[in-house]
């Protein structure tokens, strides 16, 4: 039966298609069926391990996981991550996902969901050292796959990259059928793990939803991710400091709201479906406007000071989600004015 259902649900009219493929099958109502019936078999109370689930995506993913009523357990190192985000009603298992501990802990607790956050996740520290950006992001989830594939797990949720994916040449902004060309090992290893994914699915009957996050920001946010910007920003305003801009500012990114990130998650674990899906905003907004912006929401007097440009650093970003707006239903609520003010005001309140 399982067999029969994950055959069903890996049906080659996914939407990892090129978008002239899916405008021919999106119209259709048996694909609609398909997806109504999927979510059936996929539906119910799940068993969720949450690796990074310490960190500031992962932590939100799996109280959500929570609220929703699953059982959820969370594995992190936490090297960047924090023992007090990790929620309440979760179990935390203090381990790194390279781990034979960590693979010993996937037989014994056998989820059925993968949600893998956990991740070397700085630009900079993969450009001066790609071997321990490997070795985290490549060999660290290869050991989860491995473990997962042992225990029958049925689907792995994998927070991949969009913003460090498309590279300078791309569109803008870019879709999932434009070419990667990631220029850093970071996304390099996000993009390897995307290819490994399929081979779990292959070998294993694994159901990989890769969702691809442009820059998150929020509350629990740190300055190192992808939208380290807006935390570093207003940490430097409420301790009263001059934060930098790296070059002239006008460099674009899209920046979408972390509780828009919780609720792709969402909508990824009811997909009975392979895909891969941008999940960003498809606005760009330039680092000069987010200062500025930051400034008004903490009150601050500093004006803008200019630093060197980094040196390599992506001139424009920006994702289109027209396939999870398609496919998951899901689409970013929160304006870049409203997100700000929240993130704002969380991070007066931790001080
Ligand atoms: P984060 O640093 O807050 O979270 C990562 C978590 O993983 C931390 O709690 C850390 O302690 C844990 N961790 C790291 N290495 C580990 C290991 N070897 N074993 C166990 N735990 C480990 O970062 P985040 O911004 O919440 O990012 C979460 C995921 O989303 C990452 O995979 C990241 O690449 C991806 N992502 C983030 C952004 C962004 O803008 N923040 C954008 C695209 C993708």
């Amino acid at each position: 039966m399982r067999k029969f259902i994950l055959k069903f649900m890996t049906n080659p009219t996914e939407p990892s298609l090129p978008t002239r493929d899916l405008e021919k099958v999106l119209p259709s109502q048996a694909n609609w069926l398909k997806l109504k019936v999927g979510r059936y078999f996929m539906s119910g109370r799940k068993r969720i391990l949450v690796t990074g689930g310490a960190g500031f995506i992962g932590s939100q993913v799996a109280d959500a996981f929570l609220k929703a009523g699953h059982e959820v357990a969370v594995v992190d190192n936490l090297s960047t991550g924090k023992r007090e985000q990790v929620p309440a009603g979760a179990q935390f298992y203090l381990a790194d996902i390279k781990s034979a501990e960590t693979f010993d802990l996937i037989g014994r607790w056998r989820p059925q969901v993968l949600v893998h956050h956990a991740a070397q996740m700085s630009v900079r520290i993969s450009v001066a050292d790609p071997t321990l950006d490997a070795r985290e992001n490549i060999l660290g989830s290869l050991n989860l796959f491995q473990a997962a594939a042992q225990v029958g797990l049925e689907k792995i949720i994998f927070a991949s990259t969009g913003g460090a994916m498309y590279g300078d040449e791309a569109p803008v902004p870019a879709r999932e059928e434009d070419r990667a060309r990631p220029e850093c090992p970071y996304g390099i290893a996000k993009l390897a793990v995307e290819h490994y994914l399929h081979f779990y699915q292959r070998e294993h009957g694994i159901i990989p939803v890769r969702l691809r996050y442009a820059n998150v920001y929020g509350p629990r946010q740190n300055g190192l991710g992808e939208a380290g910007v807006v935390a570093i920003f207003i940490e430097k305003f409420l301790a009263a400091e001059q934060p930098v801009i790296n070059g002239d500012g006008l460099q674009t990114r899209d920046f979408v709201y972390v509780g828009d990130v919780v609720a792709a998650n969402l909508a990824a674990l009811d997909y009975p479906r392979e895909g891969t899906f941008n999940i960003g905003t498809g606005q760009e907004t330039d680092i000069r406007t987010v200062y500025l912006k930051l400034q008004e929401l903490a009150g601050s007097a500093k004006d803008p000071v200019h630093g060197p440009a980094k040196p390599g650093e992506q001139r424009r970003s920006a994702l289109d989600s027209a396939r999870a707006r398609e496919w998951l239903n899901w689409q970013p609520r929160v304006s870049l004015a409203e997100g700000l003010a929240h993130t704002v005001a969380a991070f007066r309140e931790r001080q």
